[in-house]
């Protein structure tokens, strides 16, 4: 081998190693990645993906059979999504943030909501007035809180009660007596004020969409018992974790003995096609005539 054919050699052997050491890093990155996006699905904090506010592709809008044909009308009850009322403590928790709304916009929601004559309603009463068993009232709404956290007692009921606004809360039944959630005694104090329904998130806030069936049974059946005990009534109302569902979920859900479950796909008509997927609505910071307008112009 000659000087000229040695350096031809190193040249390849420099350009290979750095070809090869370019793929390990695009293989790291890769997993990196990966790991940090499927990491992300599972913390309890990041809450929805986007997916969760568009109808599931395999939901196709049923007739109801024959004997549950009752009524085909949809009724305008807008129902309001919640989960933290505080002043949020850390400014760096950005998701808590995101689902926060401040005490005073919240009370300025609900004050707005009275003077303009809206009825608030429990969810479990969705089911007869969308049969056409009982009448709605004029002007209906549904102020939902899903999770269960500890500031509902400390902050929301108690702006609930002095404008005496009916409300309906989804609770985690396994997440009771945790710290940031409510304990089993506030549960049973606020059951009993007859403000405020009691529903079940399922026992671990797990996502409907992707679990197994017997998992999701397990999660449907041993909520609703845990949280019948501490109501002392029955449950019948149920929220999708992360709003995620699909065919299968709802009919699981109403094999469970629910009447209803509330997703977290936007829209503010309700009948009973969408019993087992109530459209909800997030209303962020809107209050006075805002709030208003945005009620009144909802055509969907
Ligand atoms: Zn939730």
């Amino acid at each position: 081998m000659n000087k000229i054919q040695n350096k031809v050699y190193a040249k390849r052997i420099i350009i290979g190693s750095l070809i090869f050491l370019l793929l390990i890093s695009f293989v790291v990155l890769f997993f990196v990645l990966k790991h940090s996006s499927s990491f992300n699905k599972t913390n309890e904090f990041t809450y929805y993906d986007k997916s969760a506010f568009e109808m599931p592709k395999d939901i196709t809008p049923k007739p109801p059979k024959p004997q549950e044909a009752t009524s085909t009308a949809k009724f305008k009850i807008p129902i309001l999504l919640y989960h933290y009322v505080e002043n949020v403590a850390d400014p760096n928790d950005t998701t808590r943030k995101k689902l926060d709304i401040n005490p005073y916009t919240f009370e300025e929601q609900l004050k707005t909501l009275k003077e303009a004559s809206y009825s608030s309603i429990f969810i479990r009463e969705i089911p007869a007035i969308a049969k056409g068993k009982n009448p709605p009232p004029v002007k209906p709404i549904a102020l939902t809180f899903d999770d269960g956290y500890r500031d509902f007692y400390t902050v929301a009921y108690p702006i609930l009660q002095k404008y005496q606004m009916k409300a309906t809360i989804y609770i985690i039944s396994g997440f009771l007596d945790w710290p940031n959630y409510l304990t089993k005694k506030q549960l049973t104090e606020i059951a009993a004020s007859g403000l405020v329904e009691i529903a079940s998130h399922t026992v671990h806030h797990v996502a409907l969409k992707n679990a197994n069936e017997q998992v999701i049974t397990k999660e449907l059946v041993e909520s609703k018992k845990s949280l019948e005990q501490i109501a002392g009534e029955t449950v019948t109302d149920f929220a999708y974790p992360y709003g995620s569902f699909n065919d299968k979920a709802t009919t699981l859900v109403k094999d469970a003995g629910y009447q209803t479950a509330a997703s977290v796909v936007s829209g503010s008509f309700q009948s009973t096609n969408n019993l087992y997927f109530l459209y909800r609505l997030r209303p962020g910071g809107k209050v006075g005539k805002a709030l208003l307008d945005w009620l009144e112009r909802l055509k969907k």
